[in-house]
Order: structure tokens, then C-alpha cells, then sequence
């Protein structure tokens, strides 16, 4: 299914989205806002089958993880010790032409000739004005076929830009560029040179717009997380290892928002932040540290895991979450960062990436996938960096760990004192902490290990819901053919949404709606099932017609009440039903008192 999808299937698919109700524009009666996106009712119940189905999995069904439900407006504080306020910004370009942005890092590379102008005077076709001259040099990129005119009628452009009534151009010469990126895509105009935009929403709290009143909307779930975590560890009375999450908005100010809701200025996350024990711990208790060992998931945690294994444990978790909801593995990459482009804290990152089919392809031809979360190993930065900028200790205590550090001999202690020491050290003197004062605060902390005193470190899962019901519509989308009424084929789009995220579960078909009998029997089973699943009611138009209805709205039942139900071809068939199923197409006859139990097993 997912290799024969092209940006055409894409197209077909924003269509369905709003004919659907699935997804349409923000403010759309106003002419839309770039970057903004609403939900309707199918949409709205897939992404909330989503989160539910996250949460469940994330914590209901897991002692060791709790929620959290955070306010989106933080102290300002909290982004300047993320890093937020001074490094969360994307390089940005403009097209010198048509003023259109770019993010710099996405600019595909071209190679040409390159036609660069020194400036431009004006000519006769300026009299009358104060004739102008512009001493700013431009280029321009001539794309494939075009004649050199073309790249002067560019150039002239741009000057006009300037104030030139009638550019002469000036200083003309050539060059063949190879692979370059200070040009535009679109249409091979110099573009700026890229400046750093930050990508944090900012607001003001309370009536006065005054530097000390500046407040931020969250670019990211996660540091509420960090910033509440001694409160939920210790309400919760959670032990290291365990996790806090939290699903809810967040908002980036993206330069170029694309691909429909792929890259969004508001969207949600939904993040895990699992903390565990640096591996100088899990040594001092379990007497060593478990390293991942072949492909695949390692199984039940263990208590020797530390930060490998716990971070591979995540990933095939994830992988393991993307499957039970719809998506094939087939369409999933697990994208290892290379050294250069992790973060500069983490130690790993895994991203899960999906194959939409805008992705660009691999060499072999394949759709390269786009992220869809990233599992990352943090160590113990971020709970750290709040440390130090709240002065309150993000410390635990662990009994385990005292315990068993009396019972070390002395040079396993000093060499796992001596690795925790230049870990931290390491840490403080990246935050520009003075050599001396790093050193003195590292030795401290390094000999609270023997009190059962540490930062934990943490693995943070990272998703986006929006992403997510993107793929999973990418993913569903179908085209085959389905007998109409008369049995003749015809085409048909159908959603293929896995049961357990399909908006609507079920639809419920009176054969007929002119016959009291049915429609009151059809209401009787929709009030069956309604407190148990989302149901769809529908009694207009022929029943072909109605599945197909159906059928692109994604709903995997369908259950029609018709004479038999009534009993009127005999007593065997009374209170049954036929039960349509989406994919198969195939009916079997079902009992109503059977309907509810069946429908919930399926839809789990
Ligand atoms: P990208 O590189 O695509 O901008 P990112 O690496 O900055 O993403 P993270 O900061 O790791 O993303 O955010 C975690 C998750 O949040 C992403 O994997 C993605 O699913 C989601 N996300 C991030 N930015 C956006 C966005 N602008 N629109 C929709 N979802 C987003």
C-alpha cells in the first residue's frame, strides 16, 4: 500500500480530509492562517482515540509511569534553563524576489550557472525621475533551459525592487556553482543570508507589555515535566525508575509550515520523561550494567539496565505502540542520529519515522519517512539545568543505593566516585561553570553517591499527535472497487483505520426508515452500544450507499437491522443482525445480544 503512494495520493487525501470533516484549515471562512489546523468530528474522535489509547498504554496499564497536566504558560525561567531562549531557533532565508521564507536547513542544494550583477544604474526609460543608481551586488541561479535574458530579467527585477525605474545592469559575470544553498528552489534568486529566528511564541502576562511581564506558550510538553518532578515523585511515591507524561499543546512559530498538518504551528505532544539511575548506580546495586545485545526488544526491565538498555526498551515500546495502532512496520524507519547531529547532551536518539508519501526518496527509490517521534536518551542535563537556575535540588534519595554502596570494597568505590565525578564535571563546565568551582561542586556531589544522593538521568519518548493522525490517514487511505446496488463495480474509497482508533467504531442501519419496526429496533441496538463505543445512526438513502458513507469515514462495522431481526422469516433469525466488515466486505448474521461483547473484543 505504501509504496504506490505519490504526492497525487496526497492531494486526494487533504481532499477527503475535508470533505470528511477529517482536518480543514483554521479560520477557513476568513481565508485561513498559515500553520493553524482544526479537527471535525471524524477528526476530532481519531485523535482523541489516539491520546486514549497512548495514555492507556503509557500509564494506566504501567506502575511505573504517572500523569501530569500542565499549564501551557510557564515561568519564563523554565526556557531560559531548556536552552529554549537562546537556542531554539531554526536559520531562516528569504527569497530576495518574492520575499517568500525558507528554513535555510531545508534549502535542497543546486548546482548551475550562477549569474552574479555588481548593481545597476538607470537608463532613459527613468527620465523624468532623479535618475538612481544601487551598488548591492545580486544573483541568480539560471535554471535548466533558460536563455541568459532570463536570468537578467530576474536581476532586473530585483533592482526595480530597489528603486530603479529602468536598471541597467552592471558588472556581469558567470560562475558554475556546484550543490549550493543560497538559492532559491523556486525560482533561482538569491537568497538572504540566513538569520537566526526563535521559534518560541511570546505573550505578555497581565495588562502591561513590559520585558518582565514576557511569558512564552510551550514549544514542547516536556519541561513542565522537569520542572515539576520532585512534587510528582513525591505524591506519587515513585521510585527511580519511573516516568512522568503528558499529553497537550504546544505552539512553534515555524518559518515555513508544510506538508498540511505535517509541520504545524500549533499542534500536540504527547512525552514520556522516564527517569532512571546513571549507570554508575545500577553498577553499585546490581554489580554491573546490561548492554543491549541484538536486534529487537530486550524484554522486562531489568534491575542492572542502564541508560542502553533503557533506551532500547523505549524504542521497541514505541515501535511495538505504531503497530497495535495500524501503522505496518514496513512503514516505519528507526533512524539512529548520527554523532554530529545529536543534541549536545544526548547520548542517543532514535528517530521513528513514517513513509508519507510527500517523503523523499531513498537511493534504492524507497520513501525516506519523516519524524514522527524521537526517542532520546538526555542523561541528567535537563534536571540539572533546573537545578542550577531554581536553586532547588532535583536530587533523590534511593535506599537501595546506600544500601549497597556500604557494602562496595574501597576501589570499586573509587572508580565509580571517580566516573560519576567526571561526568559531572563535564556537565558544569559546559554550562560555564569557572574549572575550580565545577570541580569543588562535581567532588560534592559525586561523594553524596555513598548517601544514596543523585540527579537521575532520563529517556525521553517524544511524539506528535498530529503527526501521527496524519500517517495514520496516509496510511489508511484506499482506493479498490465495491459492488454498487445493482452489483455493477464501482470505485470506492475506504479509510482503513485499525478499529482500536477509528473514529466512529460502528453504524447502525435500519433497512428501512419508513417502518416503525426497524427504526425502533435499530434505536434499541445503537442504545446498546452507545455507552460502549462511538456509533453512528444512520437511516438515509439506499444501504449501499450508506456503507460506502461509511466506509470513507473509516468505520470497521456495520450492522444492518432488517426483517429477519423482526422475526418475520421465522423465529431462528429474530434478534440477529448481519455484521458488515469494512475491509472484507463480508456480512454474518449475529445475535444482539452477542453484538456488544463481539464489537468490544474487536475494537480493544
Ligand atoms: P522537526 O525536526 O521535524 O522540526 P523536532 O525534532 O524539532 O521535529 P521535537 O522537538 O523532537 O521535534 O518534538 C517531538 C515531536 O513533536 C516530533 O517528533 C513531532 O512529532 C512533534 N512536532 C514537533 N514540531 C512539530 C510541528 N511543527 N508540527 C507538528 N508536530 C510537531
Amino acid at each position: 500500500m505504501v509504496e504506490s503512494k505519490s504526492n497525487d495520493v496526497m492531494e486526494r487525501i487533504v481532499s477527503l480530509c475535508k470533505r470528511k470533516g477529517l482536518v480543514f484549515q483554521s479560520s477557513e471562512i476568513y481565508g485561513g492562517i498559515n500553520g493553524f489546523w482544526d479537527y471535525g468530528p471524524l477528526g476530532a474522535d481519531l485523535k482523541r482515540n489516539v491520546k486514549d489509547y497512548w495514555w492507556r498504554v503509557m500509564t494506566r496499564l504501567r506502575d511505573d509511569v504517572v500523569g501530569l497536566d500542565a499549564t501551557i504558560i510557564m515561568h519564563p525561567k523554565i526556557w531560559e534553563a531548556s536552552g529554549h531562549t537562546t537556542t531554539f531557533a531554526d536559520p531562516m532565508v528569504d527569497c530576495l524576489l518574492t520575499k517568500k521564507r525558507y528554513r535555510a536547513d531545508q534549502i535542497e542544494p543546486q548546482s548551475g550557472v550562477a549569474y552574479h550583477f555588481s548593481g545597476a544604474e538607470d537608463g532613459p526609460g527613468a527620465s523624468g525621475d532623479k535618475p538612481k543608481t544601487c551598488g548591492e551586488p545580486y544573483s541568480f541561479l539560471l535554471p535548466e533551459g533558460k536563455h541568459a535574458e532570463y536570468a537578467r530579467q530576474a536581476a532586473k527585477n530585483f533592482y526595480k525592487l530597489r528603486g530603479l525605474k529602468d536598471p541597467q545592469l552592471l558588472g556581469e559575470r558567470t560562475e558554475n556553482v556546484q550543490n549550493s544553498t543560497r538559492y532559491n528552489p523556486e525560482n533561482g534568486s538569491l537568497l538572504t543570508e540566513p538569520r537566526l529566528f526563535n521559534l518560541m511564541f511570546k505573550t505578555y502576562v497581565g495588562p502591561v507589555e513590559s520585558a518582565e511581564n514576557v511569558a512564552y506558550l510551550r514549544p514542547e510538553t516536556a519541561q513542565a515535566i522537569f520542572a515539576q518532578f520532585k512534587t510528582v515523585a513525591e505524591v506519587s511515591r515513585q521510585k527511580v525508575p519511573f516516568g512522568i507524561c503528558q499529553i497537550g499543546k504546544a505552539f512553534r512559530n515555524e518559518i515555513n509550515p508544510r506538508n498540511f498538518t505535517f509541520r504545524s504551528r500549533e499542534f500536540e505532544q504527547m512525552e514520556l520523561e522516564f527517569f532512571i539511575r546513571p549507570d554508575e548506580v545500577v553498577e553499585a546495586i546490581a554489580g554491573g550494567v546490561a548492554q543491549p545485545e541484538g536486534a529487537g526488544h530486550p524484554g522486562k526491565p531489568q534491575p542492572n539496565w542502564g541508560w542502553q538498555m533503557w533506551h532500547k526498551y523505549w524504542v521497541e515500546e514505541r515501535l511495538a505502540f505504531y503497530e497495535e495502532i495500524g501503522l505496518p512496520r514496513a512503514s516505519l524507519v528507526e533512524y539512529w542520529q548520527k554523532p554530529e547531529e545529536l543534541a549536545h547532551y544526548a547520548r542517543a536518539t532514535v528517530d521513528i519515522l513514517y513513509r508519507f508519501p510527500f517523503s523523499k526518496r531513498d537511493d534504492k527509490g524507497e520513501l525516506a519517512g519523516e519524524e514522527l517521534e524521537g526517542v532520546a536518551a538526555r542523561s541528567d542535563f535537563d534536571l540539572s539545568q533546573h537545578q542550577r537556575f531554581s536553586g532547588k535540588s532535583m536530587t533523590v534519595f534511593d535506599e537501595e543505593l546506600k544500601a549497597a554502596w556500604a557494602k562496595l570494597d574501597e576501589e570499586k568505590k573509587a572508580a565509580l566516585t571517580a566516573r560519576y565525578f567526571e561526568n559531572r564535571r563535564a556537565y558544569l563546565v559546559k554550562t560555564n561553570e569557572p574549572a575550580e568551582r565545577a570541580e569543588k561542586q562535581a567532588r560534592q556531589e559525586a561523594a553524596a553517591l555513598a548517601g544514596g544522593s543523585y540527579v537521575p538521568h532520563v529517556i525521553e519518548p517524544s511524539a506528535g499527535v498530529d503527526r501521527l493522525a496524519l500517517a495514520l490517514i496516509c496510511n489508511a487511505y484506499c482506493e479498490d472497487e465495491a459492488p454498487d446496488e445493482k452489483g455493477k463495480l464501482e470505485k470506492r474509497v475506504v479509510m482503513r483505520f485499525s478499529p482500536r482508533i477509528a473514529p466512529v467504531k460502528v453504524a447502525v442501519f435500519p433497512l428501512l426508515k419508513n417502518r416503525p419496526e426497524l427504526v425502533a429496533k435499530a434505536l434499541q441496538v445503537r442504545d446498546l452500544l452507545r455507552p460502549l463505543m462511538t456509533v453512528y445512526y444512520d437511516d438515509g438513502g439506499a444501504i449501499g450507499r450508506r456503507y460506502r458513507r461509511q466506509d470513507e469515514a473509516g468505520t470497521p462495522f456495520g450492522v444492518t437491522i432488517d426483517f429477519d431481526t423482526l422475526g418475520e422469516q421465522g423465529e431462528s433469525l429474530k434478534d440477529t443482525v448481519t455484521l458488515r466488515d469494512r475491509d472484507t466486505m463480508k456480512q454474518t448474521r449475529v445475535k444482539i445480544s452477542e453484538l456488544p461483547a463481539l464489537l468490544q473484543e474487536r475494537i480493544r
